[in-house]
């Protein structure tokens, strides 16, 4: 019953597209924008005759600058991945059973890789 896409389901690929680009592209400028405010680059070490402790407030803003941008570039890392599936015509099957995940799932969660009952059964 999985094997023809439908034409609503075209249709609601092709708005989950345009929404995981945008989502791409806002992070993209996010991610720029961070990496503006960080002249230099994260991991940048501090002169060596300085003592690292002297610097531990910011020690503490680099660490969380550089978890939001991890999880920045890993949020920009699966709208990349979701787009290469649309691509590929591989977007909305299931990895584990090789069927077509529920629209409203891929709509709440677009770069869901598995159906609700592969998910729940946790079967890889
Ligand atoms: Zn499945």
């Amino acid at each position: 019953m999985a094997e023809m896409t439908s034409a609503t389901r075209e249709r609601d690929l092709a708005e989950i597209r345009a929404q995981v680009e945008s989502e791409r592209d806002r992070l993209a400028q996010e991610l720029a924008r961070l990496r503006g405010e960080n002249p230099g680059g994260i991991g940048k070490q501090a002169p060596f005759h300085e003592h690292p402790t002297e610097h531990a407030g910011e020690m503490e803003e680099h660490e969380r600058l550089l978890a939001i941008r991890e999880n920045l570039e890993e949020m920009f890392a699966q709208c990349e991945e979701a787009l290469g599936r649309l691509d590929r015509g591989e977007y909305g099957i299931c990895r584990s059973c090789g069927k077509e995940i529920d629209i409203e799932r891929l709509k709440a969660l677009p770069y869901a890789t598995r159906c609700i009952p592969c998910k729940e059964a946790r079967r890889d």
